[in-house]
């Protein structure tokens, strides 16, 4: 009793230590800043938090900033406090593990403001056909201010609810990128705070917070035409997705606009969240397409038209379709509105969240793979260690590295086209034990392990690592480039240490940036 009555002291003592450290160090923060700088509990608790549901990390304060001026404000006050804290962005916190996350530091909370001053609205260049946007504002947001003037960015995330700070400093990728690239590659300019200046940046925000990005656009369709067919041959699948996205330089009418696909390994996913097949031109009883013990691949593919192209979608799309080699009997096809194609995930999030299946621990793993060794993964992951149960979508799409800009610090594998595998899975408490997250966490390290071994060279899209040694493997021969852009701009480490790349230095004096 008295051993825990003197640990409970001794931790209270270190956190009033902490606090009061924290609260010094609030009070030169505060100095100057038109947004809000919260210890509100329910901030702090938000800021805690990801989508991923894996990690915790509570940060001291949370900055609601208004403006470039108060993160600079605040980054230079870290720099200079000597106390060893951190800053991270957090656009809307759709991590999986921690990477926006401090737990000695401040969370500038780039999405969603409080208060009465709020960031600069998204203003649109009709004529010069680009956009400017304060690096918090989510994707839904920025295509309805473009949408008012007949325009939209054209590269786009599956799931619009995210921070354009968030997708940029990964990259951002659905299944328009084999034909514009990534949502980086479509971006004109960044505004990015620095742990030293405050500088307008024609690159990557990988060292710093974005606070203003400059997207270009394109006339908006009116409306899409999302198809989906089936196959039960592999091969058959990817050298039809390969061959739509070789298509890219062709005219827009030859080509479609969006190519994805998933993979069905449980006849009970076919209807999932991600995508569910509606509308079959011919009706069909998928069951009876499903091969014994084996899988099916759903090809997606979307093309856009305006009223001024309504005469000839048909035969564009019949053109495209009599090339593939899908189950003939297996279309399914929906005509709707250009902007529910582009929210429809939102849709399957609201029906998830009314069920309680939205809030739950996602051990996701997003994997780069290089075309040549995709048959190689098919036989191994989708037929041999998922072993016909999964718990959430599959995505599969592949994409043309000449479309990625080689001087970001995204890692791709070394192939002219390379595939898109996310394992976008959703652990229950529900004690099933292939959907708990021991089981999904054991799968996804039976999954890279089988690739280590099987010479598979995979890279990790939105990575995470614990040791450096693994960060030096997964760049490979970007390391030296990015560690050196690391210490130009933020030499004492104290920018985005959710990403555990870097731990942060305290050097014994301090000089505050200029
Ligand atoms: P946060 O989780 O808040 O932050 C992510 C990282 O970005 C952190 O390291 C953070 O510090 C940094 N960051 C945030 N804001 C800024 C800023 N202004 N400046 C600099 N750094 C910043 N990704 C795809 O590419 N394609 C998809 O189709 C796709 N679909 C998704 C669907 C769902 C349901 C979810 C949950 C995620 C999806 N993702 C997809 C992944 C998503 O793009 C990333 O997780 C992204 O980082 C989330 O953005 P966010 O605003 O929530 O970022």
């Amino acid at each position: 009793m008295a051993t825990m009555l003197l640990l409970t002291f001794l931790i209270s003592s270190l956190i009033m230590v902490t606090v009061g450290l924290a609260i010094d160090s609030m009070e030169i923060l505060r100095l100057g800043i038109d947004g809000q700088l919260s210890v509100d509990p329910s901030d702090v608790e938000t800021a805690s938090l990801d989508f991923g549901l894996l990690t915790r990390g509570q940060p001291l304060a949370v900055l609601h900033p208004v403006s470039a001026q108060d993160i600079s404000q605040v980054v230079k006050a870290v720099y200079g406090s000597n106390q060893g804290m951190t800053v991270s962005a957090r656009g809307h916190g759709h991590s999986i593990n921690g990477q926006a996350q401090t737990t000695n530091g401040v969370v500038i909370q780039m999405s969603g403001w409080k208060g009465g001053n709020k960031p600069p609205r998204p203003r649109v260049w009709a004529e010069e056909r680009y956009v400017d946007v304060w690096g918090g504002e989510l994707w839904i947001d920025v295509l309805k201010s473009t949408l008012e003037y007949g325009l939209a960015p054209k590269s786009w995330t599956d799931y619009l609810y995210l921070s354009v700070g968030g997708t940029l400093s990964n990259a951002g990728i659905s299944g328009q990128a084999f034909n514009h690239g990534p949502q980086i590659s479509n971006v004109y300019e960044l505004d990015v705070v620095t742990e030293l200046f405050h500088a307008v940046l024609g690159g990557l925000g990988q060292f710093g917070i974005i606070t203003r990005a400059r997207i270009s656009l394109e006339p908006a369709p009116k409306m899409v035409r999302w198809i989906r067919v089936l196959y039960s041959n592999f091969s058959a699948f990817t050298s039809d997705q390969e061959h739509l996205i070789s298509l890219h330089a062709e005219p827009s009418n030859q080509k479609f606009d969006y190519v994805e696909g998933f993979v069905i390994v449980d006849e009970g996913l076919i209807n999932n969240w991600r995508s569910s097949l509606l509308s079959p031109q011919n009706p069909v009883k998928i069951s009876t397409l499903f091969p014994s013990g084996g899988v099916l691949y759903c090809l997606e593919i979307a093309k856009n038209y305006h009223e001024s192209t309504v005469q000839t979608i048909d035969q564009e799309v019949e053109f495209l379709l009599k090339k593939l080699n899908f189950i003939s009997t297996s279309v399914f096809t929906t005509d709707l509105l250009y902007v529910d194609f582009l929210d429809r995930v939102h849709k399957a999030e609201l029906k998830l969240r009314s069920k309680g299946l939205w809030e739950v621990p996602h051990p996701w793993l997003n994997l780069f793979i290089p075309s040549s060794k995709i048959a190689e993964f098919d036989k191994g992951v989708f037929k041999g260690i998922l072993g016909n149960k999964t718990s959430g979508p599959i995505l599969i799409y592949p994409m043309n590295k000449n479309k990625w800009d080689h001087r970001s610090s995204v890692v791709t594998p070394d192939e002219g086209v390379f595939y898109l595998v996310a394992l976008l899975r959703s652990a229950l408490d529900n004690g099933e034990e292939t959907q708990s997250l021991e089981y999904l966490n054991n799968q996804n390290r039976q999954i890279l392990r089988y690739c280590d071994e099987a010479g598979i060279k995979v890279k990790r899209y939105l990575p995470h690592y614990t040791t450096q040694q693994e960060w030096m493997d997964h760049f490979g021969n970007k390391w030296d480039r990015f560690y050196e852009m690391k210490m130009e701009f933020d030499p004492r480490h104290i920018l985005a240490s959710g990403q555990r790349i870097f731990t942060p230095t305290f050097p014994s004096s301090s000089n505050m940036p200029s």
